[in-house]
């Protein structure tokens, strides 16, 4: 049976899409619950790249650029094919560079501060979605009329929802390193490190982040593969710690949810399949949930939250779909020795690629139809 209701909205996971729902809600008026079964800080494999998009989310969500995440910018870039240096640029738009114990302690910390109910550091012992009812593993039962579930890659709630939380003939799946000390110069971006993936080398306040990551079916031994990449670079890969984590990488979610229960962020298949870009994506999507929930309850209609929450994603799909179309173009292997070779040699396609890159330019952007009609150049073999 149906508890009653002891918030307006539950919140599952608390990571930048969950809080950016919890804030977003909580200061609309609801009374939300934000719920994670790790104790904040806690850390989640990541680059940690934080785009001008991903920036933008922030100040509209948080208030501000969220400094005490600790950020390192950086505006120098390499591309890179394996030994090849494609392209070197010292004027790129900025990346903020963090590390995510630091950037989700400091967007949970801004919810529980603003009001949200901090409900972290528990395991969810029971979880009955059709009724918005979480029981936590200290006894706890939180029930309300609409549930967002921010709960990640492996989501509970869209495995409630739909029997599985990820398709894992599509799913991505990637590798990482951390190496204290100085940081780097830039960023370093080998465009074959991985197959539809590529490999990063990032800067951080006290250190670097190395990885690789691409479509998991299409890359059976990346541990292999990165291993043979770190010792190419130096590194020993016997004497680091290689950890690993699947994500989204154009794995979009046919609908985001069901009735009263969204999916936001990972949970909904929102990361660029060119960039692996998901924190702006996490961000925006989980501020959009919570408006539609916040009108649907309104409404007295909680179950009207998907429809109002599909209304609301169109723009942030169409992004991720015309992504998808182009990463065929960048990552086939066909093609994508020519697209280097472009890239190589054309600044307008360069300039274009760290707009995207940095979250300076959308997908639907004007100017994108101009890159996408250098890539079908380099289709039918014309140079740009
Ligand atoms: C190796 C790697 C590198 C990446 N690099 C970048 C990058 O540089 N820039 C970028 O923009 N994106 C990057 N991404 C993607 C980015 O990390 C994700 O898209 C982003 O974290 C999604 O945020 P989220 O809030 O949806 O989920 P998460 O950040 O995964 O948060 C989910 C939260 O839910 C909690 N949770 C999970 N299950 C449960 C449960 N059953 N009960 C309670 N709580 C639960 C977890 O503890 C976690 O706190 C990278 C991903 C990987 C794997």
């Amino acid at each position: 049976m149906a508890a009653q209701p002891t918030h307006d909205l539950l919140v599952v996971g608390a990571g930048p899409a969950g809080s950016a729902a919890a804030i977003t809600a909580h200061r609309a008026g609801l009374r939300v619950a934000l719920i994670d079964r790790a104790t904040f800080p806690r850390d989640k494999l990541c680059g940690g790249g934080v785009t001008g998009r991903a920036m933008g989310h922030l100040v509209a969500i948080f208030g501000d650029r969220v400094p005490e995440a600790g950020f390192h910018q950086t505006t120098h870039i390499r591309f890179t094919a394996g030994p090849r240096v494609l392209r070197q640029i010292t004027d790129a738009p900025p990346i903020h560079m963090t590390t995510r114990v630091g950037l989700d302690a400091a967007l949970q910390a801004r919810a529980v501060a603003a009001g949200v109910e901090d409900c972290c550091g528990q395991r969810i012992a029971a979880l009955d979605v059709a009724e918005g009812q979480v029981t936590l593993a200290d006894g706890r039962v939180l029930a309300a009329p609409v549930v967002i579930g921010a709960d990640g890659i492996n989501s509970a709630v869209a495995k409630a929802l739909f029997g599985r939380a990820h398709d894992p003939a599509r799913v991505g799946f990637a590798l990482e390193i951390e190496v204290p000390g100085l940081p780097g110069d830039g960023i370093d971006m080998d465009m074959t490190a991985a197959p539809w993936g590529y490999g990063w080398d990032f800067p951080k306040a006290h250190g670097r982040t190395l990885g690789i990551g691409g479509i998991a079916a299409k890359s059976p031994d990346m541990k292999g593969s990165f291993q043979d990449w770190l010792s190419a670079r130096g590194i020993d890969p016997a004497t680091v710690r290689i950890k690993g984590h699947h994500l989204p990488f154009g794995e979009l979610r046919p609908s985001p949810g069901r009735d009263h229960v969204l999916l936001a962020g990972d949970a909904a298949g929102l990361v660029d399949p060119i960039t692996g870009e998901g924190i702006a994506w996490a961000l925006r999507s989980g501020q959009l949930a919570a408006e539609a929930a916040v009108i649907a309850l309104r409404m007295g209609a909680p179950d009207r939250a998907l429809a109002l929450y599909q209304a609301r994603m169109a723009g942030v799909r169409r992004e991720l779909s015309r992504a998808m179309w182009l990463a065929k173009l960048v990552y086939h292997p066909w093609l994508q020795p020519r697209f280097l070779n472009l890239l190589a040699s054309s600044d307008r396609l360069q300039r274009r690629y760290l707009e995207v890159l940095s979250g300076e330019l959308d997908y639907g952007d004007v100017r994108l139809r101009r890159l996408t009609g250098l890539m079908l150049r380099v289709l039918t073999g014309r140079s740009g």
